[in-house]
């Protein structure tokens, strides 16, 4: 589940994003601060779970949102360069 704009966010900072498109959706959720937030404090923060609704609609499924977006940061050449 790749497009040519998470082709390049994997490759350079890349401010790109599809609109509709799964995988630019997680990426964009990956760098948002609720992201941060929630990953610094090891648990899906209320902040964050509002975020993940907001993308993913209202009952949608937490975890599986989260582990979507994870995946997303995992790739994120962005995120990458912020961990270092
Ligand atoms: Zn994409």
């Amino acid at each position: 589940m790749t497009c040519p704009a998470c082709t390049t966010a994997a490759q350079q900072v890349s401010a790109m994003f599809v609109n509709g498109c799964p995988c630019c959706m997680a990426r964009s959720a990956a760098r948002s601060p609720q992201y941060r937030e929630a990953r610094d404090a090891g648990r899906i923060t209320h902040g964050y779970r509002l975020l993940l609704e907001g993308y993913y609609g209202a009952g949608c499924d937490l975890a599986q949102a989260h582990e979507r977006v994870k995946a997303a940061a995992a790739v994120d050449f962005e995120a990458k360069e912020r961990a270092e």
